[in-house]
């Protein structure tokens, strides 16, 4: 009960890449980039494990970027031409490669920091992708000039990368569309479509993570103009919960969702967002445990599981030591008192 978690993301050790930046450089090249990012996989493995969470993942430590991370190893993508484009709705700029042809894998995309995640430790594995719709907001298209249908040729490739990693021995694989809030329409016409055809064949648990973005500025503006009650959520639930994915993760700490809507993902295991990641203060175990037992009178307790509200990679790294710390805490004392 109140396994802990966290939506996938932690921050980069200085020595690996740029600090504090969503689009970090990297320090090194070649095969010392490689040695580099193996390393800061297992820093990360052994920090969530001595935090004592149950579910682990790799930190993300060998992306620069959660969707171009992805979006690097498939061919058909420009990214010596990059745009400048408005995504999440015009929400903030950034520079985007172009899909130019028909998508294909050039290879395995995770298959390396699983193995190494996989060899070092024995707790259960997660491991994240970028969702095929947030994918589809973050690339410029002048070749399929249809979202659904790059979505759906996106969704393909996600499911070849996924069926690899079951085999690997993940335990979870979870997909990240913080577009899901944004386009809500999309999402009950082609989104969990793509979804679904993404975890296709899988019997690993699968996942969809769905908040409102980084703590970077640009998001925390537009938090703002979402006025005294976010229910966006509302809006994609009901479908949600009819869907074939196990698990939802769902932002809650300090946001202004109604808690009550988690009743609508019926059935589902929620992962709730117990930890803020757009404030340096970290948590303490009682605010954390009584989120924790707000969401049971929404959710069966056999179904709540503890996480963070988002990815933590532009975060300080003592920072998020910290906040790992507290969300184990946290969800101890729950089930200390809720048991
Ligand atoms: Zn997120």
């Amino acid at each position: 009960m109140f396994e802990t978690t966290i939506a996938g993301s932690l921050p980069k050790p200085f020595w690996l890449a740029e600090t504090d930046k969503l689009w970090p450089a990297w320090k090194a090249a070649g095969a010392e980039l490689e040695k580099a990012k193996r390393d800061a996989t297992l820093l990360w493995l052994k920090e969530q494990e001595d935090a004592g969470l149950d579910i682990v993942t790799d930190g993300e430590q060998s992306r620069q970027h959660f969707v171009h991370g992805f979006l690097e190893s498939v061919e058909g993508i420009d990214f010596e031409h990059k745009v400048k484009m408005g995504i999440r709705n015009n929400r903030y700029d950034a520079m985007v490669p172009v899909v130019v042809g028909p998508l294909r894998l050039k290879g395995r995309v995770h298959q390396t920091e699983a193995r190494i995640a996989r060899a070092h430790t024995t707790r259960q594995l997660k491991i994240t992708m970028p969702g095929p719709m947030t994918m589809v907001d973050t690339v410029s298209d002048s070749h399929y000039r249809d979202k659904a249908k790059l979505a759906m040729a996106l969704a393909e490739l996600l499911n070849q990368e996924a069926r690899a990693l079951e085999v690997q021995g993940v335990d979870v694989i979870q997909f990240d569309e913080p577009a899901f809030n944004v386009y809500m329409d999309d999402v009950k016409r082609w989104g969990i479509e793509a979804l679904h055809r993404a975890i296709d064949g899988l019997k690993c648990r699968t996942a969809v993570h769905i908040c409102y973005g980084y703590g970077i500025q640009a998001n925390i503006d537009w938090k703002k103009s979402l006025g005294g009650q976010w229910r966006q959520y509302e809006e994609i639930f009901p479908a949600l919960a009819k869907s074939r994915l196990d698990q939802v993760s769902v932002e809650c700490m300090h946001s202004h969702v109604p808690m009550s809507l988690l009743k609508l993902l019926g059935g589902k295991d929620v992962l709730v967002g117990a930890i803020d990641v757009a404030s340096d203060r970290v948590e303490t175990p009682e605010e954390i445990a009584s989120l924790i037992a707000e969401a049971t009178k929404y959710v069966p307790k056999e179904h709540i599981f503890a996480c963070t509200n988002c990815g933590m990679a532009p975060m300080k790294r003592e920072v998020a030591v910290a906040k790992l710390q507290a969300l184990a805490a946290g969800a101890a004392l729950a089930r200390e008192r809720l048991a």
